[in-house]
């Protein structure tokens, strides 16, 4: 297995303007905070793919691809999850007056493969971390595991409070 790369010096390629190459890298992932919990990582080095093409004037265009999943608690129902997450992250460093052309991953053409990878994970996340997408949660009266219920076959109700803007239209009497 190949090492892990955290940071990876593009110019080393000495790729000239218009060549580009494709590169397997194994990438660590740290656990990440969502919602108040934390998800440990599966598995926590990727194999990432990273595409690399050389820009005119000495710039990268870059793309960064790879799947993992997050193991913790399904955020509808507590129990544990293990949602799968796919990232394709794209980054363009083109040095020059334009810093928005400028990549927060490249410092002197060498490439923080860590910290983009870990934000792009950040953003490849779905809203919610769920157990499955269908996740009927818990119950919001009694907290019951709606999926437990629905499991054996229950339909989980309870007898709902009457509004009491209609109890007062029941008072009303009309002739
Ligand atoms: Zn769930
Ligand atoms: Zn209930």
């Amino acid at each position: 297995m190949p090492a892990r790369t955290d940071s990876f010096d593009l110019g080393r390629l000495k790729l000239t303007s218009g060549e580009g190459r494709r590169l397997v890298l194994e990438v660590g992932l740290d656990a990440l905070q969502f919602g108040g919990e934390t998800y440990a990582i599966t598995p926590d080095v990727v194999e990432a793919v990273l595409d690399i093409s050389r820009t005119t004037h000495n710039g990268f265009a870059l793309r960064l691809r790879f799947d993992a999943s997050l193991r913790g608690p399904c955020m509808r129902c507590l129990e544990p999850a293990e949602p799968a997450v796919s990232v394709d992250s794209r980054e363009v460093d083109q040095p020059g007056d334009v810093e928005e052309l400028r990549s927060p991953y490249v410092e002197d053409e060498v490439l923080d493969l860590h910290a983009w990878a870990r934000d792009a994970l950040a953003l490849a996340l779905p809203v919610q971390l769920l157990c499955r997408d269908d996740c009927a949660g818990l119950c919001p009266i009694c907290g019951i595991d709606l999926n437990a219920a629905a499991r054996v076959g229950a339909v989980h109700a309870h007898e709902r409070e009457p509004d009491p803007r209609w109890a007062k239209l029941g008072e009303l009497k009309f002739d």
